[in-house]
């Protein structure tokens, strides 16, 4: 058994009595490894169809499988693609919970490395939009890597700490995820530094921060709003003991349960508090189902007033320049044009959400969908825009089977030869677009963008 810090065993044995010795023998056990198939991109029967991983459904994520312990689905051409992201499955639960439908307006308040922002962005179907915050730089980066990846238009990427976004996002948002840093005991399966971290008097100091997040985050939300706040960890001073705090303080916020979520186990008001409305709580144990382990609370807000309505972004920083060579390209290269308000930000060109509200006064990493970079008079296409692209509406595409030699050559950033045409052409892999290369004189020029180029496994059974 994995070496688990001994006052972490001492607490979790007199919490949870007869049901410890259940918990304390799942840590014998491999942690459970899942991955979301991304339906931005791909239809989950067909994704079933192609992929060479041994997959079974994990009940209460629709879009959710495990997969086995000899798939490696991080070394695959797919993962390069954005057809899925490698999720651990309680971890897919919060996002399930809060029910984002098109068109809404979403806040993920801690999102990197963007795991549930992805989740909640393909839940939206290119309607509405989602701000994904995330306060530490370079996972603000990471977290922004990750949802271009998965090829999502509508999300706006802040560096912000929850103070400063409440002050300019009152009211404002009709689904909220608080998805907490924690003391991270529902990792301690998986990884041996959160193991190595973990202190007796971390889950208090971790609940204070947790309190001070939540109470911005229920400042943004509108009324009749949803608001979901989970943990990756079992202390119930980060749990239970933050939930019962922030509704003695919230009386226009109560918690609900969901239906058709029965796999979880209630809060446990007994462990702390006593107030009996914990129980609607949600607990998710690795010793009752597959999975490293959740807690989660839905919270709705009291219908009353209106939501808040604030200036929009495009109407004030709509743009005004001529995009002569933006449209040229589009034109030469896309069977279709690209609707919606553009934006130039130095030499780079966004697509902006329509209903976006202004967001100057904040730290924006990425205030819409890149569509590329203005320079010299010409228009450079950025990878984002290829990973949103269907094969079908690229003028020009080059196609590699998942099992090429030729799409590892590709995502290691290799030039190939051979190739007839000229100009941008859209790289795909079984018709998933994966980057973009620029054809001359017979070369295929790789444009796979140098941060993210790798060498995948190349499994010789599986080029046979
Ligand atoms: N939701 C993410 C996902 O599914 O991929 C995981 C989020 S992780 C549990 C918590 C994140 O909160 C971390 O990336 C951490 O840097 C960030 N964080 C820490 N303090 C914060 C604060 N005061 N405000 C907002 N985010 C914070």
């Amino acid at each position: 058994m994995i070496e688990l810090p001994e006052a972490f065993i001492n607490k979790m044995e007199e919490l949870l009595g007869e049901q410890y010795s259940g918990f304390i023998e799942s840590y014998n056990e491999r942690a459970n490894q899942g991955l979301t198939v991304n339906t931005l991109k791909i239809d989950i029967k067909i994704f079933l169809s192609m992929a060479p991983f041994d997959l079974t459904p994990v009940p209460w994520s629709k879009d959710g499988f495990y997969y086995g312990y000899r798939d490696r689905p991080g070394k695959h051409p797919y993962y390069d693609a954005g057809l899925y992201y490698i999720q651990e499955p309680s971890a897919m639960a919060p996002a399930r919970l809060l029910d984002v439908k098109p068109g809404h307006k979403v806040l993920d308040l801690c999102a990197a490395p963007g795991g549930k922002a992805f989740q909640l962005a393909a839940d939206l179907k290119g309607r509405g939009f989602i701000i994904a915050n995330e306060i530490d730089a370079a996972r603000a980066r990471v977290l922004g890597e990750n949802l271009e990846r998965m090829g999502v238009k509508n999300a706006v990427i802040t560096r912000e700490s929850p103070d400063r976004l409440a002050k300019v996002l009152p009211d404002y948002f009709d689904r909220i995820l608080v998805d907490a840093p924690c003391s991270g005991e529902g990792m301690f399966r998986k990884n041996p530094e959160v193991r190595s971290m973990w202190s007796a008097t971390l889950p208090d100091r971790c609940s204070r921060r947790q309190k001070d997040i939540l109470g911005y985050a229920a400042q943004m939300l509108a009324p009749g709003g949803r608001m979901v706040y989970s943990t990756c960890t079992f202390s119930p001073e980060e749990n239970e003991g933050v939930v019962d705090w922030f509704l003695k303080q919230h009386p226009e916020f109560s918690l609900v349960t969901v239906q058709g979520f029965d796999w979880f186990e209630s809060g446990l008001p007994e462990w702390i508090a006593h107030n009996p409305e914990l129980s609607k709580t949600y607990r998710l144990w690795p010793h009752r189902i597959k999975g490293e382990g959740h807690f989660i609370a839905v919270f709705e807000r009291k219908l009353t007033g209106g939501p808040g309505s604030l200036p929009l972004f495009y109407k004030r920083w709509g743009l005004r320049k001529e995009l002569s060579e933006y449209k040229s390209f589009i034109k030469e290269n896309l069977y279709q044009d690209i609707d919606g308000p553009l934006y130039m930000h130095k030499d780079q060109l966004y697509l902006i959400p329509e209903s976006l509200p202004d967001l100057s006064s904040l730290r924006v990493l990425r205030p819409g969908f890149n569509l590329g970079v203005l320079r010299k008079g010409r228009f450079i296409p950025s990878h984002a825009l290829a990973m949103a692209l269907k094969k079908q509406q690229a003028v020009q595409s080059i196609d590699f089977p998942g099992n090429s030699k030729e799409i590892r050559q590709y995502i290691n950033g290799e030039t190939l030869n051979g190739f007839k045409g000229k100009g941008w052409a859209l790289v795909t892999v079984d018709g998933y677009s994966v980057g973009w290369a620029r054809l001359s004189g017979g070369l295929m020029k790789n444009h796979y963008p140098k941060g993210l180029r790798r060498l995948l496994d190349n499994d010789i059974n599986e080029l046979l």
